[in-house]
């Protein structure tokens, strides 16, 4: 417990912002990271140096850990931008030194493409100077290479040490590449995950009735029309009405309406196959389609729907009532476009309701 509330107060203390108007805290806490990894880089490096006794190259490191553990101090008192400059400016100067000092075996040339990779990942958009800088880094690594082959290193190392040292190194430009673009990486995805949820939730939107949650008439046309485009099964349609709808509303309010609505419309979810597409068409008229029924099947799943419907007991307030729906079905003929198999259901359903109503007409 007390040890996790250390690692809090460490990450807490790394993402501390500048406190400056429009800066993000994203660039500094990775300027932070980068230098504390830098820091325990020149730490191992002085503890590897000081096992083999190498003094210049002990005073070397030591200097070096000194300086980012001042760069790390620093960042908090410079805004993103300086820090970020600095860091840049260190790394280079030390990344030359290095290779003077030791030689290119150690491979600390490698972090000249850490800072490759953190420019380009930085929030600052001068495209023209990011290409500048990347000729120039790719300048002075191509420079200290062959500076190496003509110069041997000042503080030479044993073979051993120098491999161990390449190691670490490895080990170093590996962590800071990663931390680098883990965190830039992460708000991206992050960013890209809610708004593919965003879209989601405005293509929902579009597409359904708010008050029942059924497909809007707008989706259900588009709908159709690509079933009727490339019918693989029988279609069957349904528009269906509540009978007597207005009463229910006169009788016992509007808000009693919306609930009967409501309830109508988890009924068909629950009652109707699966696969069925239901749809509020407008006010209290359904269309229900069956894209792998024939009219004989649907016409079993519809009065199934019928009787369950009419079961319902609703709670009117003073008394209890019930409802029914008339319903039109069609059988889709492979021939009729949608605006004359929408014809035939309303005309079926008119006949249902001028027959009596709480009926099926196929
Ligand atoms: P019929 O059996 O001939 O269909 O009679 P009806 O009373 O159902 O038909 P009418 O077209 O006369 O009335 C439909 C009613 O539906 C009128 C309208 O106020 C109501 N309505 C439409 N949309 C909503 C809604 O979202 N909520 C509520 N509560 N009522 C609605
Ligand atoms: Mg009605
Ligand atoms: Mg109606």
């Amino acid at each position: 417990m007390k040890e996790n509330s250390v690692f809090a107060n460490i990450y807490e203390n790394i993402r501390r912002d500048t406190g400056r108007k429009n800066e993000s805290s994203k660039l500094i806490v990775v300027i932070r990271l980068l230098i504390l990894s830098m820091a325990v880089y020149s730490l191992v490096n002085c503890v590897l140096i000081a096992l083999s006794a190498h003094i210049s190259g002990l005073v070397f490191s030591i200097i070096s850990l000194v300086l980012f553990i001042a760069a790390f101090v620093c960042s908090y008192y410079w805004s993103s931008f300086t820090s970020y400059c600095a860091l840049n400016i260190y790394v280079l100067i030390w990344t030359v030194a290095n290779v003077v000092c030791f030689g290119w075996n150690i491979g600390v040339q490698h972090f000249i493409i850490t800072l490759l990779v953190f420019c380009y990942f930085s929030k600052y958009r001068h495209e023209k100077a990011k290409i500048i800088y990347t000729l120039a880094l790719l300048a002075l690594r191509i420079y200290l290479y062959y500076y190496c082959q003509t110069h041997e290193p000042t503080l030479a190392l044993a073979p051993d040490l120098s491999n161990m040292m390449q190691i670490v190194n490895t080990f170093f430009v590996f962590l800071s590449l990663a931390l680098t673009a883990y965190i830039f990486s992460a708000d991206s995805q992050e960013l890209e995950g809610k708004l593919i949820e965003y879209n989601r939730q405005l293509m929902k939107q579009a597409n359904t009735d708010t008050l029942t949650g059924l497909y809007n008439r707008r989706s259900t046309m588009e709908y159709l029309d690509s079933l009727l485009k490339n019918p693989e099964n029988q279609i069957s349609i349904c528009l269906c009405d509540i009978d007597f709808f207005k009463r229910v509303n006169d009788t016992y309010g509007h808000d009693v309406g919306d609930v009967v609505l409501k309830k109508i419309s988890s009924t068909f979810q629950k009652e109707l196959p699966p696969d069925s597409f239901i749809s509020r068409w407008g006010g209290e008229e359904f269309l229900l389609i069956f894209p792998k029924l024939n009219g004989d099947d649907a016409m079993i799943a519809l009065d199934n729907l019928r009787q369950r419907i009419k079961a319902i007991v609703f709670d009117g307030g003073s008394e209890t009532f019930t409802v029914s729906l008339t319903y039109g079905l069609v059988e889709y003929d492979y021939h009729s476009d949608m605006t004359t198999i929408l014809k035939e259901a309303d005309e079926k359903l008119y006949i249902g309701k001028e027959s009596g109503r709480d009926r099926i007409i196929f």
